[in-house]
């Protein structure tokens, strides 16, 4: 954070990790006071857990139903470290007793159809669930097929692990399986996409990895992009630690990947032709297949919302939050989602009492890790209007490029700080 001190970040922020129902403009005290609406949330990840919480935080009359495929949510942020063998997966597994305390009824099922009209939800056993709102964070969905060969079967060859659970184990499998000199590729997607500089963070990490195993291993990172996210920074590091290591090709110098083939283990760009003993394909993404399904997307493939209480503009009563939300210039990351969701909630539960919600203020940091004691970080603050969303300007910052090895060490312990204050917050 260069530009900007903590504390004058924090004030700005005014909606972060250690926000509560106070900062949201509500006493615990002046609440239950918008009868039993009934609220149910689809996704129970970074945006719909959060929101599910902080809605009977805000109004425990409310009648709040979370509906989550899965039994435990196994976080993206931290994979990484998991599949460069730092971490084990059960470090970064969290379930959904600390939601239902919290008095959030957890049904675990997937929805498969929502009824804009009636206001209805089904989901795979059959159920329905009536709502007065409801609040969509299903996160994304790969475009298979974008990429030629690139489809479900060719993940189990070629895994993408960019939702974690066994995607991220598949490509640890892959990374421990090379042997001393072989060749790990990555292929980076166009923007907009889940976590900007996590494929960057990943190569690093892969990186400490092969140096400390294989050391004459190398990593090509094929990118559709011409630039990537604190990019110097990465680079400066790569150059740092990792000399000769990783080579970086933009989409201009035939970065963009065409086509795969998981028999040859061979990846194909506009102007040649790869073959890896690893490789790591991270697919264009749009937003989850049920706010496509219901008609809450848009040519882009991500659904428009009211930038003030992220409604979406395609239906009335439905919010959509995280990921699958076109909220640009913010970027899809789950401190972003974590973030809206508060906003959200506080909107819907002003909205219920008939209140007009308030200009949200957002807040993004990111850290990521290029060895287990050298951080970089990025910090973002955002405001809402009427108009749109607006990045504050002279908030937030990166890491400044010349730093100490202490500085860099720092950065590594804030962001366990960090990921064990947002797992708080939201799974316990
Ligand atoms: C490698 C990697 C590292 C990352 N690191 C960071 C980081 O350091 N910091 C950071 O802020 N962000 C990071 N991110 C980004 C972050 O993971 C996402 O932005 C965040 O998870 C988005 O939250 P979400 O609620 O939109 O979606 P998710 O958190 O993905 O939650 C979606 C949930 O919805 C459920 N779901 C989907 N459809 C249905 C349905 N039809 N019915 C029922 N349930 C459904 C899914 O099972 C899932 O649990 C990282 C991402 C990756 C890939």
């Amino acid at each position: 954070m260069s530009k900007l001190t903590r504390r004058k970040f924090l004030r700005l922020a005014g909606v972060g990790l250690a926000s509560g129902a106070g900062a949201l403009g509500f006493s615990r005290s002046a609440s239950a006071q918008s009868g039993a609406a009934r609220i149910v949330v689809i996704g129970g990840g970074f945006g719909g857990a959060t929101c599910a919480n902080y809605l009977k935080r805000l109004d425990p009359g409310l009648s709040v139903t979370l509906v989550e495929s899965s039994k435990r949510f196994v976080t993206c942020p931290f994979s990484n470290y998991v599949i460069a063998d730092w971490r084990t997966i059960s470090t970064i597994t969290h379930n959904y007793a600390a939601t239902q305390k919290h008095g959030v009824e957890v049904v675990q099922d997937t929805a498969i159809a929502i009824d804009a009209i009636a206001r209805q939800v089904s989901l795979k056993s059959g159920k329905r669930l009536a709502y007065d709102r409801l609040v969509v964070s299903p996160g994304i969905d790969f475009k298979w097929g974008a990429i030629e060969g690139y489809d479900e079967a060719a993940a189990e060859v070629m895994p993408h692990a960019w939702k974690a659970g066994p995607q991220t184990l598949l490509l640890r499998k892959k990374i421990l399986g090379m042997r001393n000199g072989d060749t790990f590729i990555l292929v980076a997607p166009g923007n907009p996409f889940r976590c900007p500089p996590a494929p960057y963070e990943r190569a690093s990490v892969i990186a400490y990895y092969l140096k400390s195993y294989k050391p004459r291993s190398k990593i090509l990172i094929l990118d559709s992009k011409e630039s990537f996210s604190e990019q110097a920074l990465f680079m400066d590091g790569w150059d740092a630690l990792y000399p000769g290591m990783i080579e970086w090709v933009s989409g201009a110098r035939g970065g963009r990947v065409t086509s795969v083939n998981t028999k040859t283990m061979t990846v194909a760009t506009e102007i040649e032709k790869y073959r890896g003993n690893a490789v790591n394909v991270i697919p264009p993404q749009m937003a989850g297949n049920i706010a496509r399904d219901a008609g809450l997307v848009d040519e882009t493939g991500w659904c428009p919302v009211d930038p003030r209480t992220f409604e979406s503009k395609k239906h009335k009563g439905i919010h959509v939050i995280g990921d699958a939300a076109n909220a640009a210039p913010m970027p899809k990351s789950g401190f972003v989602a974590n973030s809206q969701a508060k906003i959200v909630a506080s909107a819907i539960t002003r909205e219920l009492r008939g209140h007009a919600p308030f200009d949200g203020v957002y807040v993004n940091t990111c850290y990521s890790l290029l060895a287990p004691d050298y951080g970089i970080s990025m910090a973002n603050v955002y405001r809402t209007s009427a108009d749109g969303i607006q990045e504050v300007s002279g908030a937030g910052g990166v890491s400044p490029r010349e730093a100490s090895a202490a500085f860099r060490a720092e950065e590594a312990k804030y962001a366990a700080g960090w990921y064990a204050s947002i797992v708080a917050d939201i799974w316990s």
